[in-house]
């Protein structure tokens, strides 16, 4: 098994000011405290993507293993869609990786599976990389349906010219989310396993070496444990992320 980086993704989802910042500096402070196998990511609203990569790009220590992302993006580079932005937006504000399919985005806003894979390569049109979220909800999981789904969003989320540099996978199971519940560690590695054939089928090596991420309901309590299993590479952390100490205290349980 290739060794993979671990990344502990924040997504901050529709929450903070500009008084937020001073977590952001938080996060800063603690990183360089990190093992070196870990790297940081976080995603605040896009409101505030230029102040945080600048704050970022200002610390004293410029070899800190934290990148600023976004939350989702638009399928066009530019035009009229009132509302909405580019990748090239979010690229030049200073996002280095765009989360893509959330299930809040594919719930809220009616996003398919061909959405997703459209939004994925504007993704690296901006020359950006995207993380594309997959996972089941609690009826489908009950029905006993969870690889079904997850292979169809693979299949129809996923864009062909995947990389392990240019895609990472979250698998965040729906009724995880925001609830407090989580899989067994068993039940996220029959997926996570799951995941890591399909992608290796499909692209080969790149699939071997491709950043899985799991989330739903991580914390610092259960992070370690949900860290430790196999073809889990790190985590996207909703609520959990919001506090400084939480987000950091998960990236050391990895
Ligand atoms: C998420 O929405 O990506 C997520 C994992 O949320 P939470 O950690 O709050 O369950």
């Amino acid at each position: 098994v290739p060794a993979v980086r671990s990344l502990i993704a924040g997504n901050w989802k529709m929450n903070g000011l500009k008084a937020a910042s001073s977590e952001l500096d938080a996060i800063l402070e603690g990183a360089a405290q990190l093992s070196s196998g870990v790297d940081l990511l976080v995603c605040p609203p896009a409101t505030l993507i230029a102040a945080f990569a600048d704050r970022l790009a200002a610390h004293a220590n410029s070899a800190l293993p934290v990148a600023i992302g976004a939350q989702d993006c638009h399928t066009n580079a530019a035009g009229a869609h009132t509302g909405d932005i580019s990748a090239e937006m979010l690229a030049d504000a200073g996002a280095r990786t765009i989360i893509v399919g959330h299930s809040e985005r594919r719930a809220d806003h009616a996003e398919t599976d061909a959405i997703v894979r459209t939004k994925a390569q504007a993704v690296w049109r901006a020359g950006l990389v995207a993380i594309v979220c997959v996972g089941e909800t609690q009826g489908e999981r009950n029905a006993g349906h969870t690889l079904d789904v997850v292979a169809g969003q693979l299949a129809g989320s996923l864009p062909d010219g995947a990389t392990a540099a240019n895609l990472v996978v979250a698998y965040e199971p729906v009724w995880a989310i925001g609830t407090g519940m989580t899989p067994t560690a068993a039940d996220v590695e029959e997926v996570h396993g799951f995941i890591r054939q399909t992608l290796t089928q499909r692209f080969n090596g790149e699939g071997e070496r491709m950043r899985l991420l799991y989330g739903g309901s991580v914390k610092p309590s259960n992070a370690s444990e949900l860290m430790a299993v196999p073809h889990v590479n790190g985590a996207l952390v909703g609520g959990a992320s919001l506090k400084a100490s939480d987000f950091l205290a998960i990236a050391a349980g990895c």
